[in-house]
């Protein structure tokens, strides 16, 4: 017996959809190119034997997955989802040391800040000009003096600040 509506996979190889086809709920009548996509890459017959080798509940997640190479490999059939895979890993990498680097400079100016609470304590009170008070953190205003201004302009990718 067969459905009333052939699956994607079946529909694709022009064979009658069986009742308890393996592929059916991976692959929904209504979504044709995901089939055909994974099958130019994968092989109609590979898609089986993964989905059979699988237990059930295992099954939905290999189609998704199998889809999404498929799909990546279509668009970038030199490097597939790896090439996405190294992007992220580039973003994560770039994003790692960019926290180390703040973590540096807030480790740098919160001992320059103490250094400097420390220098006014041991002046006395009306040695100190008024001015003191009203200048806003040196770390406001990033300049070539900086020790962590020019690494992070080396650091960051083109066009990130
Ligand atoms: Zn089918």
């Amino acid at each position: 017996m067969s459905h009333s509506t052939r699956c994607a996979a079946c529909k694709s190889l022009r064979r009658r959809c069986p009742k308890d086809c393996i592929l059916a709920p991976y692959f929904p009548s209504n979504d044709p190119q995901r089939f055909a996509s994974v099958h130019k890459i994968f092989g109609a017959g590979n898609i089986t034997k993964i989905l059979q080798q699988l237990p059930v509940h295992q099954r939905a997640e290999a189609a998704d997955c199998m889809s999404f190479e498929a799909t990546s490999r279509i668009q970038d059939p030199v490097y597939g989802c790896v090439g996405i895979l190294s992007q992220l890993q580039q973003q994560i990498l770039i994003t790692q040391r960019e926290l180390e680097m703040t973590q540096a400079q807030l480790a740098f100016y919160s001992a320059k800040q103490q250094q400097q609470e420390e220098a006014q304590q041991e002046k006395p009170l009306m040695a100190q000009s008024p001015v003191q008070y009203c200048d806003g953190p040196s770390w406001f205003y990033p300049n070539q003096q900086d020790p962590f201004y020019l690494d992070q302009q080396h650091l960051l990718p083109p066009g990130f600040l």
